[in-house]
């Protein structure tokens, strides 16, 4: 089933078609329903996906049963009045008797329709969610350092809470509006079809109308959907920024900050509902004018004998009757435009695509002991034709080997491991792991032998044995004491209070960086890499757990083929080659007493540090 748009405008609802909106403009991938008719389409597409059809079947009959047990009412009470005025009694008894079933069937219709319905726009919501949740577990790296986290949550809740009540309040209502239309323009057809046509006359200027109204409000909808995003956004980042907030004593623009973003959203709000709001008078004064032109033009024909005088009597009761409907459906128009417009943000994400895709024919990486070459390596954040971030950069390093790589910030250390990994797609050159093109490998079984240390140690809130276990499900308990053992962490773990059960709160904030630190490495040390990454993380530490760390990190790097991003130099000092890089470029490259003597770049960094670090 699809909403016919220009019916439901015909009712007063939206008149989504006249405001599609282009979306090669967005600049999204082929598919993508960026219209609001294009969104409210595939959210109804959402009600009636296939394992829904049953149950979308029987709300639809119980609507249409109670629809017209509904319109049977009027007729009825007319048969009783008339039993009464005949006196025969017989016949009243058998009236009344099928008005109360008619009225006990419509009720009953009525709510097990709505409960249906109910259930039909649950579980559309959940497809929506799982969708929408889904596609971000696909998408590429680069795609969530355009997006931010906060907006991102914002459009897994605000927006598709703005759909879910939408689901909730106005389907029914909308279905059950579309069904008594139908019915009563029928009826009214048989009753006069000339007078019809009269009353009818009207809609062309009603949907006029309706859709300029539409026309202003669907922008504002818009607007407000992202600002309501930007707020979410903005308090994700003040609550995980607070420490920083309160030490710098920020607390106070912070509010204003708030207050400001919160006065918009209000500012903005308040113009779309304003604006939608017109659809109800609008609404009703095309009700009345349809009766009041009913009304005259019947007249002069009742004058004129070409109708009687009962038939524009019953006319003029289905035309109120037909008002019921429309203005019920013209009081959804805010919700209805709200939705269209949580639905084009909820569809931008779905409709994301990975920008680094698996090649067609690609293999599974097979590991032979960790070679790896980079072959005059390019790389540009943006894509190729734009400034490179990595520029010609050719390195080979043996299997078992430790790389320390360092360079002034912004030099492109995290980038070489971002294009190791294969997160983003190098523009030139090649990348070879065991003789493997990187290109040509599958990123799971990439992902699986390559393991990551990183520098902000990210634990999630699960006990401290599922966190050992993230990246290795089927790692046993003997394992994960092990490897805890092996990173230092297992004394202070058995002191928490329920040892390896102890629940983290978000991101390990009941862990001393240390703490999270070491377990970090003893996870890395469960997934048990072949070649390891590890972004060198002991900087804002005391020196009893930088000894432990540094003890736990050997212990994981040894004879694996290993990537040590440094910052203080000090760690990579033993290392067996070193990369000094500046402006993505490799500028120097040796052991560490090679690169002493050479007396460059990396002598004059590691001698900065050491003056700093003696001060
Ligand atoms: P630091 O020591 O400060 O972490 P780094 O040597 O690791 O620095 P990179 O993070 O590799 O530096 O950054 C190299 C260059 O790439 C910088 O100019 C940076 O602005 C740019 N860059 C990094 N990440 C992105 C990104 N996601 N999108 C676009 N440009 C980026």
């Amino acid at each position: 089933m699809t909403i016919d748009t220009r019916a439901d405008a015909a009712t007063g609802a939206v008149a989504t078609d006249q405001l599609v909106e282009d979306t090669d403009a967005l600049n999204l991938p082929p598919g993508a329903s960026t219209g609001r008719t294009g969104a409210l389409r595939r959210l109804i597409g959402y009600v009636t996906a296939r394992g829904s059809r049953v149950r979308l079947t029987i709300s639809l009959a119980l609507r249409a049963i109670a629809v017209v047990g509904l319109a049977l009412l009027p007729l009825l009470s007319g048969d009783a009045i008339d039993a009464v005025a005949s006196r025969d009694a017989g016949r009243l008894d058998h009236v009344v008797l099928v008005m109360a079933i008619s009225i006990v069937v419509t009720g009953a219709a009525s709510l097990i329709a709505e409960r249906v319905t109910a259930v039909l726009s649950t579980a559309a919501v959940k497809r929506l969610q799982d969708d929408a949740f889904g596609s971000l577990q696909d998408v590429s790296m680069s795609y969530y350092s355009t997006h931010p986290p906060g907006d991102l949550v914002s459009r897994l809740s605000n927006d598709v809470e703005a759909i879910a009540s939408w689901f909730q309040d106005a389907l029914g209502p909308i279905l059950r509006a579309g069904f008594q239309i139908v019915l009563f323009i029928g009826i009214m057809l048989l009753v006069d079809w000339r007078l019809t046509v009269v009353a009818l006359l009207i809609v062309p200027l009603y949907l006029w109308g309706s859709s300029g109204i539409q026309r202003s409000a669907a922008p504002a909808y818009r607007e407000l959907q992202e600002t309501v995003g930007d707020l979410s956004a903005y308090h994700e980042e003040t609550l995980d920024g607070h420490k920083v907030i309160i030490a710098h004593g920020r607390a106070d623009w912070a509010v204003a900050a708030n207050t400001e973003r919160a006065n918009r959203t209000y500012r903005v709000g308040r113009r779309a509902w304003l604006t939608s709001l017109s659809q109800v008078p609008l609404t009703t004064a095309a009700t009345t004018l349809q009766s009041a032109l009913v009304l005259a033009i019947g007249s002069i024909w009742v004058i004129a004998g070409d109708t009687t005088i009962g038939t524009l009597v019953a006319f003029v009761g289905y035309v109120s009757l037909l008002a019921g409907p429309m203005s019920d459906v013209a009081k959804l128009t805010s919700s209805t435009l709200n939705a269209g417009a949580a639905g084009r943000r909820v569809f931008e994400v779905i409709d994301a695509r990975p920008t680094v895709v698996d090649a067609p024919d690609a293999v599974d990486y097979r590991f032979d002991g960790g070679h790896v070459v980079f072959e005059r390596v390019d790389f540009s954040y943006r894509g190729p034709g734009h400034p490179l971030q990595l520029t010609d950069l050719s390195f080979d390093v043996l299997p078992g080997q430790k790389i320390g790589i360092c360079g002034p910030s912004g030099a492109g250390k995290s980038t070489i491991i971002n294009v190791l990994t294969r997160y983003y797609d190098i523009v030139g050159g090649r990348i070879l792991l065991d003789g493997q093109d990187l290109g040509t490998l599958r990123q799971r079984s990439l992902r699986e032998r390559i393991g990551m240390v990183p520098q902000e140690a990210f634990l999630f809130s699960a006990s401290v044995m599922d966190n050992l276990r993230y990246a290795r499900r089927d790692a046993t308990v003997d394992e994960a004491v092990a490897a805890a053992r092996n990173a230092n962490c297992h004394d202070w773990i058995q002191r928490l209070p329920q040892g390896y059960d102890t629940v983290l709160t978000e991101r390990g904030a009941n862990l001393s960086q240390g703490q999270r630190q070491m377990l970090t490495i003893a996870r890395a040390m469960v997934a048990d890499p072949d070649i390891l990454i590890l972004d060198e993380a002991t900087s804002n530490v005391d020196t009893r757990n930088e000894r432990l760390i540094n003890q736990a990190v050997s212990r994981l790097l040894a004879g694996r083929t290993s990537f040590v991003i440094a910052h203080r130099l000090s760690t990579i000092m033993d290392a067996d080659r070193i990369l000094v890089l500046d402006m993505g470029r490799l500028v120097e490259s040796g052991s560490h007493d090679d690169l002493m003597a050479r007396g460059g770049v990396y002598r004059r960094l590691f001698m900065s540090q050491f003056r700093n670090s003696a001060r």
